[in-house]
């Protein structure tokens, strides 16, 4: 027997429908890539992202058609992207930080007919441009007064483009399951592959990520993504927030230190997001000149693991809740979080320290589990450690064009629907994981395995250390053994026994690095994190101390 409620296909345009008649004088503020800092509103933001979708549809695009941005957190990239999944085309977020080769060959892999950027990114474009086999126009996110010059051919600014369009449209009416958003992978192993949400499968996350003890999100928020959008729907929140109806503050190009404290502290910012590095940058900066927050509540920490220092400095020092995120682009992203139930919340203070810097529990709508390299099913208890799998309605099933597909059908899960996250982990009694490694990071010595991670997390810790970094190098004896890569802070000259030193009784002593290399900066990958591939490159003819 089917159920007599209304189909109501669940797709994103009602997203900002809904915050045009429940919030529409909102503010959606914005550090424009020109200077200033602007504002509109979700009423006039719903205008202009119709006008984008005209826009659209008399240039000819179609059901299921791409369209590519390469474009800074702002409220025209978020008109670009609800104008676009109003219509049922496809909005492809292009990371700029990849290499242009890069950059090139995702668009074509794509098939993108569009390209809308940031003026930032006009040399990156223009570089490229020769070599893009699909896109047929461009778009430069500005008004015609900034318009930069270019040997660009077919190109207009944004205003231009929008400007006196109809907003009669009809959003929606397609299948939920439409494809909504195309991300790539990073592509630390061979080639980025592209992750293809749907409607439905960004729907279903943002509800599941706006809830209480997840993001919690509420009206009278005020968010600042400093993660971007093309960093995996900036972790959802250009949905939630709308959904909400909480105020939005986008930083643009600029997330240094300074320039992410001045839109906190004049936005009144309550809520924020981003991965380590950035907030490692805000925090120097605050120290440096003696400042506090008066309004932050809360911050989103993930990409990689929270560091153990920037996690006492939030809540220690500044008052404000850390929540240790987890997640991948495949899982759009949110794959767990380390929020607090009742008895986490009552336990003494150290305690909840050392809990919040596990990665967490798995929100509803996301199952997983971790298990042997034979694939069976591993103990939660808190000790061993396993391949995290993970599975959901907002998980990936196949990539794009079905790339790395593990399965005659293109699918990339094993038979139950389980997604190899590629990520090591410990599951506790409690259902909180922590990430141990990624498993091409796990360092194997003697047959045993050593986290790479765990040792970074307390590294960071230590006097004068700015970021540090763990690989596997080659040992005759124990096949690899650790070696810790540090980047001192400026002015200051951490030895090599003074790190190893403050390691001591804080991690087991067969995991003692064998040695300790400088190097004047660890090298970050597109989307902040370390870039152990990079290192590994350095490093590969590095002989250990021991090895003789
Ligand atoms: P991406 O798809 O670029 O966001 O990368 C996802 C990967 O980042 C995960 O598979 C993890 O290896 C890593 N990652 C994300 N969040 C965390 C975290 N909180 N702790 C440790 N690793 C993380």
């Amino acid at each position: 027997m089917q159920g007599l409620m209304q189909d109501w296909p669940m797709t994103l345009d009602r997203v900002l429908t809904h915050a045009r008649a429940t919030s529409p004088a909102r503010e959606i503020v914005t550090r424009s890539v020109e200077g200033p800092v602007v504002r509109t509103t979700y009423d006039q933001m719903w205008t202009r992202a119709r006008q984008v979708s005209r826009a659209l549809l008399e240039g000819g695009v179609e059901l299921g058609d791409r369209i590519a941005t390469l474009a800074w957190n702002s409220a025209r990239h978020m008109e670009v992207w609800y104008g676009a999944m109003g219509i049922g085309a496809v909005l492809h977020t292009v990371n700029p930080r990849l290499l242009p080769e890069q950059i090139a060959w995702i668009i074509n892999h794509a098939g993108d007919r569009m390209l809308a950027f940031d003026i930032t990114f006009l040399p990156i474009v223009e570089k490229i441009a020769p070599l893009l086999e699909t896109v047929t126009f461009y778009v430069i996110l500005t008004d015609d007064a900034h318009m930069p010059q270019t040997a660009l051919k077919n190109v207009m600014s944004y205003e231009t483009w929008i400007a006196g369009r109809s907003t009669d449209v009809t959003w929606g009416g397609f299948d939920e399951n439409t494809a909504a958003g195309l991300c790539y992978t990073s592509g630390t192993t061979g080639n980025p592959k592209g992750v293809l949400y749907s409607h439905r499968s960004n729907m279903l996350h943002a509800f599941a990520a706006s809830m209480g003890d997840a993001f919690g999100l509420r009206a009278k928020d005020v968010v600042l993504p400093v993660v971007p959008m093309f960093h995996a729907n900036a972790w959802a929140i250009t949905f939630m927030a709308p959904m909400a109806g909480c105020k939005l503050v986008m930083p643009g190009a600029k997330l240094d230190g300074q320039s992410i404290y001045e839109l906190l502290e004049t936005e009144k910012v309550t809520f924020t997001a981003a991965v380590p590095t950035v907030w490692l940058m805000l925090l120097q900066h605050m120290r440096d000149n003696n400042l506090k927050l008066s309004t932050l509540k809360r911050v989103v920490i993930g990409g990689s693991a929270v560091p153990e220092a920037i996690l006492r400095a939030f809540e220690e020092d500044y008052g404000v809740e850390v929540i240790h995120a987890w997640g991948m682009t495949e899982m759009s992203p949110m794959g767990t979080l380390c929020t607090m139930g009742p008895t986490e919340e009552a336990l003494p203070h150290e305690d909840r320290i050392k809990l919040k810097l596990k990665q967490g529990k798995t929100p509803y709508t996301v199952e997983m589990k971790i298990v042997d390299d034979a694939g069976k099913d591993m103990p939660r208890d808190g000790k061993a450690f396993g391949r995290l799998l993970v599975r959901g309605p907002s998980v990936a099933k196949a990539y794009y064009k079905n790339d790395g597909a593990k399965n005659p059908d293109g699918t990339v899960t094993d038979a139950d629907g389980w997604f190899d996250t590629g990520d090591v982990a410990t599951i506790d009694p409690l259902g909180f994981m922590t990430i141990t490694d990624r498993a091409k990071d796990v360092i194997k010595s003697g047959g045993e395995w050593i986290s790479s991670i765990d040792i970074e997390n307390i590294a960071v810790g230590a006097p004068g250390v700015a970021n540090a970094a763990v690989i596997g190098v080659y040992h005759p004896k124990w096949d690899e053994r650790p070696l810790l890569i540090i980047q001192k802070k400026p002015g200051e000259e951490p030895t090599k026994d003074a790190v190893l030193k403050f390691l001591e009784g804080k991690i087991a002593k067969w995991w003692t690095p064998d040695d300790v290399a400088f190097v004047d900066a660890i090298p970050l990958g597109a989307t902040g994190k370390i870039n152990k591939m990079a290192l590994r490159e350095t490093f590969k003819d590095y002989t250990l101390p021991t090895a003789g």
